[in-house]
């Protein structure tokens, strides 16, 4: 763990295992930090924090930029490392790096522009200046999907801006956390301003997170369930709160659409990251009209996909995380086979050779989902595409937004009025019109409805970490 600016042991001496997802095999013992280790890592981020509030923006500019550079730098080391406990294929990986350090570097530049306001004053003796301050102590805690940029999504606008730091990562993927705050370490952070908490029990942490008053703001990334009851907890001490949750992407294509085209649009979406993203595709509304082509391209995209160790040229599907995801897939498509639905390629468990030591399952299609189907509603966090073919009649964009949730949704179609009528229609943070990929640092990025709360990344994603203060003067 990085306490205070040295690497430590948890209290106590514990530690426990990270192991490959693909094979199996031990990687690497980590320290097994408890309630003691978060409150020290707290207090020592509330002693640095007038220090590092109290630096020029472009001080703390030059650090943020000087990480990017050495992540930029490590981007083969960093993935191999990412692949090792995550299971991931090498070059996405790789991309993820890239993602987590353009995070580094727009909060580099962005750190300079924490402008003010001056307002009109209804009195004549009288004047407004608006500033923001940083909130204080930030405890953040990450998921193991995306385990650097994740990270850096939280950490660099909020060191950008002046606050300070404790974060969890998950329990499946310390190693790539480690390695981000190695960079920080020696990009100059000074001692206190990010500290590291590795844990495999994540609920103590989580209490002293949520129970400790020097904490001001919680920001978290992973499941619904979760996020609720840290919500919950920061409530009673009125903590602050950013909460990226879960999705349930509706993936929408009009008649007018070119089913090719959008078919591999939703190979590359649906199945990136074995399906294991809060962005990937749930429901996939296809127009009755264009749904065989749709489903034939498809269906050939995904049969030659190869599933393995993600160390290993030309792998696209790496394994689910454990063995309680392969289970909710596996309930999942059972239940939709079983209520009518076509499987038209995968359906199954790989347990071939090598890959019974790991938790893959083959990259799914299934055909006519119905809503009474469990994979209508629930996210499914795994490789299986479900294809709902819809009519003239229907309207598209209420079946798209009958869901809880609220993240991501894409859209193809050629029709400007079509296209302008869902993006403004639909329920969703996010809204992909002929683009798989509408993610960039500078972008906001969040969820509506079960979600969650804030944005991530671009201007609002250094907002969430501010606080306004008016200041009346009269003069
Ligand atoms: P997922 O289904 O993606 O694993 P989780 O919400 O369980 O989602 O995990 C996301 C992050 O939340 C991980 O870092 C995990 O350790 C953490 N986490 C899970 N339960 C708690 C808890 N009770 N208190 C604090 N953090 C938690």
């Amino acid at each position: 763990m990085f306490i205070d600016g040295a690497w430590c042991a948890a209290e106590g001496g514990r530690a426990f295992l990270v192991a490959n997802p693909a094979t199996g095999e031990k990687i690497a013992d980590v320290p097994d930090g408890g309630r003691a280790d978060a409150a020290r890592a707290i207090a020592a981020a509330d002693a640095a924090f007038a220090g590092w509030a109290g630096m020029t923006a472009y001080d703390r500019s030059r650090i943020l930029y000087r990480a990017w550079e050495l992540m930029i730098a490590r981007k083969v080391d960093l993935a191999r490392t990412m692949t090792a406990e995550q299971g991931k294929p090498l070059r996405a990986a790789a991309n993820e790096v890239q993602y987590a350090a353009d995070f580094l570097l727009w909060y580099a530049e962005e750190a300079k522009r924490v402008y003010g306001e001056t307002i009109p004053a209804p009195r004549g003796d009288q004047r407004f200046i608006v500033a923001h301050q940083p909130v204080g102590v930030v405890a953040a805690i990450t998921p193991w999907n995306y385990p650097s940029s994740m990270i850096t999504r939280k950490v660099a606008p909020a060191l950008a801006v002046g606050c300070t730091v404790v974060l969890k990562p998950a329990e499946a993927t310390p190693l790539s956390a480690m390695e981000v705050f190695r960079i920080l370490e020696e990009a100059g952070l000074p001692a206190g301003v990010a500290n590291l908490v590795t844990a495999s029990d994540p609920a103590p942490v989580g209490e002293e997170f949520l129970e400790n008053p020097l904490v001001r703001k919680l920001t978290f990334t992973g499941s619904t369930a979760v996020g609720k009851r840290l919500a919950r907890g920061a409530a009673e001490s009125l903590k602050r709160v950013s909460m990226e949750l879960g999705g349930h992407a509706p993936f929408i294509v009009l008649k007018d659409a070119d089913p090719e085209h959008a078919a591999k649009g939703a190979a590359l979406v649906k199945f990136l990251n074995t399906g294991q993203a809060c962005i990937s595709p749930n429901r996939m509304f296809v127009h009755r009209d264009i749904v065989e082509p749709f489903l034939e391209t498809l269906t050939g995209r995904v049969e030659r996909m190869r599933a393995g160790n993600g160390m290993e040229d030309g792998i696209a599907i790496g394994p689910l995380v454990g063995e309680a995801a392969v289970a909710k897939v596996e309930r999942q498509v059972a239940d939709a086979a079983a209520r009518g639905a076509r499987v038209l390629c995968g359906g199954h468990r790989l347990m071939e050779g090598a890959l019974a030591r790991g938790h893959f399952y083959a990259p799914t299609v299934l055909a006519d989902v119905t809503p009474e189907m469990l994979i209508y509603r629930e996210e499914t966090f795994g490789p299986v595409a479900p294809v709902i073919a819809f009519d003239d009649g229907d309207d598209v964009l209420a079946m798209a937004n009958d869901t809880a949730y609220g993240l991501a949704s894409y859209v193809y179609t050629n029709d400007l009025r079509a296209a302008m009528r869902l993006f403004e229609g639909l329920r969703f943070g996010i809204v992909g019109i002929n683009d798989i990929n509408p993610t960039a640092a500078a972008a906001p990025f969040g969820g509506m409805k079960q979600s969650g709360l804030g944005r991530e990344g671009g201007h609002e994603g250094l907002h969430e970490y501010l606080e306004t203060k008016l200041g009346g003067f009269s003069i």
